[in-house]
């Protein structure tokens, strides 16, 4: 299977609700490593850029209200086939419709209040990753003698 990275966000709701922990738990006991974090106040350019393929859709406005109304924290995960396996942790979009166990399952109250984000095509996830972070921001494991 391919190492891949993917972009992950725990939303304004997940940093409220004091989540971080718990979520990044859930990374890494799936085996995906934090390659890269940071936690961000999103400005309203920063959001409308990340989600600019959204731009026009009804509920656009309100995400982007949503995104910045708190802090997030943004992250690279890396691991085999890391952009479906973060999919996976996180359910779908729709938390009345995720699996038991998935992230928005357990804690997100609504679809737009789903708690986390997560890359879903390797180009979105180069795109996403690029959005955040340098090439030197980013930390690949190496063994610890
Ligand atoms: N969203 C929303 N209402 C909708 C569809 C999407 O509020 O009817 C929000 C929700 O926060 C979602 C984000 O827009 O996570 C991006 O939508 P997408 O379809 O890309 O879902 P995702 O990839 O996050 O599961």
């Amino acid at each position: 299977m391919a190492i891949q990275r993917t972009l992950s966000i725990i939303k304004p709701d997940g940093v409220v609700k004091d989540l971080i922990g718990t979520i990044y738990s859930r990374f890494e006991t799936a085996g995906l490593k934090i390659v890269a974090a940071k936690m961000l106040q999103l400005t309203t350019e920063q959001a409308e850029g990340f989600y600019a393929e959204h731009k026009g859709k009804p509920f656009y406005d309100g995400l982007i209200a949503f995104m910045t109304a708190g802090p997030v924290m943004v992250q690279v995960l890396e691991g085999e086939n890391a952009i479906a396996a973060n999919r996976e942790i996180m359910g779908t979009t729709n938390p009345d419709e995720a699996a038991r166990g998935t992230i928005r399952a357990d804690f997100a109250t609504a679809t737009n209040r789903n708690i986390c984000h997560g890359s879903d095509a390797p180009e979105t996830a180069s795109r996403e990753i690029a959005f955040f972070f340098t090439d030197s921001e980013i930390c690949p494991r190496r063994e610890v003698v």
